[in-house]
């Protein structure tokens, strides 16, 4: 029997859906999960349902998964991150041989994978930590990719990646080389970081909109906006997810509202802390998730307090969407200026149009503005290089101060709709108030100042209890 050009590890729902996704493109496959609990038969069965596709194999003996591949093998492991993507390696590492290649598709942590890799590299095992986004659905129709290791590994199993990835508008694959080892965990991350912030912004709108407005009109506003510049495959599912129905209720207001989360947005914000980058939306969006899972604590004390959510009037339409397209700009510029500020630090050279090109299907934040930004980094480092954005951000600064301003009078929090406005003041403020931080730090610790008009280079003290 011929070997199979392609391993993967790991039934759950991406490594099911990336299996049919590959078998249907023609790569002959074997699969692998392991036997636990109740799911002995996991393997049996998904081959079983799926009969009709002969070129998958199924494994729940890791010895013969390995010996079923050929040489040198390429194997993907889907599992659950943390300590298990070890436990893998360490089962497998030993039936692997020199030029075998281990893909991590699953979401780790970039320094996890940093770590694993150079492991790897000394057993001559190539490691490539791949992020992989699209849920689900992306995963069976075709993922964005975003694989991290060196450029020689990748160039091995590149036909296969970019088979299995979404196609971008010119029928381009949606997978390219990010950087050195950690980097393709690292931009997944990040773009978990964007979409929470995508996602809080639109949970945000709905709280607005729905004071005035049916669930069917603002899913019609959204269906609008999703035919314009601030099309998004997000916004294309909140449309949806608005009218859907069970009965005659809507399944969205049955919803208990507070949000999980798997830790992606909380290591983005902390990635954000230690390299000095202010991503203030994503970490406000982290935040407003970690608060709404309080809800016994905020049932009590709304029971407590005297002002409740009012419905005064909110601003046009024209008004909100002219917010909402304020808003994304500044979480793109956020994150794309976290991941250039990683890409220096860790020497990855990142290149952000590719990014965004990778960016422009398959995945959750593919949208019109992720296609416009795989053209301005062509030309621009950063997102406020481009003058056309700064007109724009400029001549919304007003909308998205009235729409705030609304929101405060209805008693709405709008966690990351306002991040983006005092980022946005700060950062075209001339003179910020930090001066009188500087001298209470060299108040109470003596910490020095530097001086207007005065080389950056001198720093001076005041004794200033005297
Ligand atoms: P699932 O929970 O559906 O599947 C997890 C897989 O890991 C199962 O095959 C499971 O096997 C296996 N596994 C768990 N524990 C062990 C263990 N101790 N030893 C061996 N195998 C184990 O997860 P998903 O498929 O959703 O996710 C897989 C990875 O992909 C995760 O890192 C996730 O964060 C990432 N990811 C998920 C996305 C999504 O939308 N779901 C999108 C992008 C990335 P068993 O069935 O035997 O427990």
């Amino acid at each position: 029997m011929s070997k199979s050009q392609f391993g993967i590890i790991g039934l759950g729902v991406m490594g099911k859906s990336l299996s049919l996704n590959g078998a249907e493109k023609g790569i002959k496959l074997s699969v692998y999960n392991r036997i636990e609990g109740d799911e002995a038969s996991i393997v049996h069965d998904f081959i079983t349902e799926h009969e009709n596709l002969k070129n998958i194999l199924g494994f729940s003996n890791m010895e013969a998964f390995v010996s079923s591949i050929e040489q040198p093998r390429k194997i993907l492991m889907m599992v659950k991150a943390g300590p298990v993507v070890d436990a893998v390696i360490n089962q497998i590492s030993d039936l692997l041989d020199a030029n075998d290649m281990l893909i991590d598709g699953g979401n780790s942590h970039f320094l996890d994978t940093q770590k694993r890799y150079a492991k790897l590299q000394k057993k001559q095992i190539h490691y490539i930590g791949c992020g992989v986004s699209g849920g689900e659905e992306g995963a069976r129709k075709g993922p964005s990719l975003m694989p991290g290791g060196n450029q020689e590994s990748y160039k091995l199993v590149a036909p296969i990646l970019e088979m299995i990835a979404a196609k971008d508008k010119n029928n381009n694959p949606c997978c390219g080389f990010i950087g050195t080892d950690g980097a393709g965990h690292f931009v997944k991350m990040i773009h978990n970081g964007i979409e929470y912030s995508e996602m809080q912004l639109l949970a945000e709108l709905y709280a607005m909109m729905s004071l005035h407005m049916t669930n069917e009109a603002i899913s019609a506003v959204f269906t609008n906006w999703n035919k314009t510049d601030l099309s998004s495959y997000l916004l294309e599912i909140t449309a949806e997810i608005l009218l859907k129905k069970e009965g005659d209720q809507y399944i969205i207001d049955s919803i208990l509202d507070k949000a999980g989360n798997k830790g992606t947005g909380c290591w983005s914000s902390k990635t954000a802390l230690d390299l000095g980058v202010p991503t203030t939306m994503m970490t406000s969006a982290v935040f407003a998730r970690y608060v709404s899972s309080f809800k016994e604590k905020r049932v009590a004390l709304s029971n407590l307090v005297a002002t409740k959510t009012l419905k005064l009037e909110i601003p046009d339409m024209s008004i909100i969407e002219k917010a909402y397209r304020f808003a994304r700009i500044i979480n793109h510029h956020q994150g794309f200026q976290l991941i250039q500020e990683a890409s220096k630090e860790h020497q990855w050279n990142i290149n952000l149009s590719e990014l965004a090109r990778i960016w422009t299907n398959g995945c959750i934040i593919r949208s019109e503005l992720m296609q416009q930004l795989s053209g301005l980094f062509k030309l621009q480092q950063a997102i406020f290089e481009d003058e056309a954005i700064l007109k724009i951000l400029s001549n919304s600064e007003l909308a998205i101060s009235e729409f705030i301003q609304s929101a405060i009078k209805n008693r709405i929090a709008l966690d990351t709709f306002w991040s983006a406005h005092n980022y946005w003041i700060s950062m075209t403020t001339e003179r910020l108030p930090a001066h009188l931080i500087q001298a209470q730090r060299d108040y109470f610790g003596a910490h020095t100042y530097q001086k207007i008009d005065v080389p950056a280079s001198q720093f001076f003290h005041t004794n200033w209890q005297r």
